[in-house]
């Protein structure tokens, strides 16, 4: 699936917009930072030494420099984050410093030291990023730190991978929206907003989202308009071999090459996969939990790799607090809680786990998956999990 991936293009991003954005560039600072050497504390900026009586000849304040140098027998007030004077190599913090003659605003008086080694309470140019160094490394998601980064290195917009579009075509004849009355038989469609949700959290944006009925002219309509809108299609539903299942039918006749339908893993085991001319195509089962749970198997890495990101989810492993009994032919992905104890993480599952029962989504923090055999993993065993 990932070797069908063809990264997108990219574009400059301004820096408000650019949370969980996918970084395309490395960048690196032109700037040392911090840009000066600055103080760490308010107090009073002077040559280390032993305790002296200074006289007060200035002050530094944050972004107003002092217009004097600490010479022999003086000193410059100081505030956090403002520069050290030349002739400073170290900061007295105010709380330690006493007043022999008060003078205009603390400026022109003289004060008591007691002795400081040089660079006591000095924040040094480039302590943090010197200059030419590389903050931030292509494939990076940005987060608030990343952003933060960005702008201490003077960088008002950075270059981002394109968001990927995606169509999401949600297919069935008893599918209604929320807010409109329930007729006999129908029900309401829930994967348009759990998947338009995922998609958007997968850092995709959503162009199309459209219900479609169970008939092969309409899903073949829907797919046409759908595959030239966006850089991935999702169907829900209608990947089974029911007769009024049209969505297999309808990829073919449009020329999407099929890669895989059919998967060893509950829920989820219709899942299909194509490609067609710059688009990947995903059948996922209509069953609500299945949906969600393949659309995070596989099309969420998807996501990641067509912006450049690392499409490998975040895995480790939990100790199962309660029995689960294997699927005898498939792999389950089983919805857990977890909890951190002394021996690591455990889990314990959200109950029933029907791929119709949505609600054993609610509070997952993860996939616990057991591998299909005989029996049971009892209590105690540990799995592998991923977090959702
Ligand atoms: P299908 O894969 O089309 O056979 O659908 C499997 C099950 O999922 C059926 O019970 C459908 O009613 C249900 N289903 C399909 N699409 C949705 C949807 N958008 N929201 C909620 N349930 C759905
Ligand atoms: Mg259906």
């Amino acid at each position: 699936m990932l070797d069908a991936v063809r990264p997108l293009a990219e574009e400059d991003v301004v820096l408000d917009a650019a949370l969980g954005r996918v970084l395309a560039e490395d960048v690196s600072s032109a700037i040392p930072v911090p840009p000066f050497d600055s103080s760490a504390m308010d107090g009073y900026a002077v040559a280390a030494g032993p305790p002296a009586e200074l006289e007060v000849v200035g002050e530094s304040r944050a972004g107003h420099p002092a217009s004097v140098a600490v010479g022999g027998g003086t000193a410059v007030r100081i505030s956090t984050g403002a520069a050290v004077p030349d002739g400073a190599d170290a900061v007295v913090p105010v709380e330690r410093t006493q007043p022999v003659r008060p003078g205009d605003a603390a400026v022109n008086g003289v004060v008591r030291v007691p002795a400081i080694a040089a660079g006591e309470n000095v924040r040094y140019a480039g302590e943090d990023v010197r200059a030419g160094d590389v903050v931030l490394h292509a494939g990076t998601v940005l987060g608030p730190a990343e952003l933060g980064i960005a702008a201490s290195v003077g960088r008002p917009a950075l270059r981002c991978s394109v968001r990927p579009r995606v169509a999401l075509l949600v297919t069935g004849d008893e599918l209604t929206e929320p807010g409109q009355g329930l007729r006999p038989g129908s029900i309401y469609s829930s994967n348009r907003f759990a998947l338009a949700a995922q998609v958007e959290r997968a850092g995709a944006r959503l162009v199309l989202g459209e219900t479609v009925p169970d008939s092969a002219t309409g899903t073949r309509a829907a797919l046409a308009g759908a595959l030239g809108a966006a850089d991935v299609v999702i169907v829900s539903g209608g990947v089974s071999v029911g007769p009024h299942d049209h969505v297999k039918g309808a990829l073919g006749e449009l020329g999407i090459e099929e890669r895989f339908w059919g998967v060893s893993l509950r829920p989820g085991k219709p899942v299909w996969f194509g490609v067609g001319e710059g688009t990947l195509v995903y059948g996922l089962p209509g069953n609500p939990v299945s949906a969600m749970v393949t659309f995070q198997l596989f099309v969420r890495s998807a996501l990641a790799a067509l912006q450049g990101a690392d499409p490998s989810a975040a895995r480790g492993e939990a100790v199962l607090d309660e029995a689960v009994p294997r699927n005898p032919r498939r792999e389950e992905a089983v919805r857990v809680r977890l909890r951190q104890q002394r021996d690591g993480w455990h889990a314990t599952t959200t109950g029933e786990q029907g791929s119709h029962m949505l609600t054993s989504m609610l509070r997952a923090d993860a996939l616990a998956f057991v591998a299909a055999g005989p029996g049971e993993v009892a209590a105690g065993e540990r799995v592998e999990i991923e977090l959702l």
